[in-house]
């Protein structure tokens, strides 16, 4: 999936800023491109787990929708494990198999790295982002 850096570099950003909580959030995109970010809260505002809060699902979904795109991926934070999706991101992924998960660890303080899985069926894989340095 292609990617601005300047989507990336904002993902690392709300990472930091909600630490020690995971962080989580909805990016927007078409034709295989991000295009838009969409910060939202943890619902269980947690070190352990996130799950996007109810509200900003359906209004950022909404969003979403009207700027006609589609819903590309969902991100969230790692702020002490590696970024690889744990057994519950798997669980939770199971009734939405379709974004692409976006992971963002600050395992490593001075270098965090952002990667990206598909979760369909309990099986993980990573995916390749394409990031658009422009
Ligand atoms: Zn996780």
């Amino acid at each position: 999936m292609r990617i601005p850096r300047q989507i990336v570099d904002e993902i690392v950003a709300h990472s930091l800023e909600d630490a020690p909580n995971e962080c989580c959030g909805l990016l927007g995109g078409r034709d295989g491109e991000t295009r838009t970010l969409h910060r939202a809260r943890n619902e269980f505002e947690s070190p352990l787990r996130y799950n996007v809060h109810p509200l900003d699902l359906l209004r950022i979904t909404t969003e979403i929708e009207e700027a006609g795109e589609e819903l590309a991926g969902i991100y969230h934070s790692h702020t002490r494990s590696e970024a690889y999706p744990s057994q519950t991101d798997v669980n939770l992924a199971e009734n939405w198999p379709d974004p692409l998960y976006l992971i963002c660890s600050l395992a490593e303080p001075e270098a965090p790295s952002v990667r990206a899985f598909t979760i369909r069926d309990r099986r993980v894989e990573e995916v390749e982002l394409d990031v658009d340095e422009r």
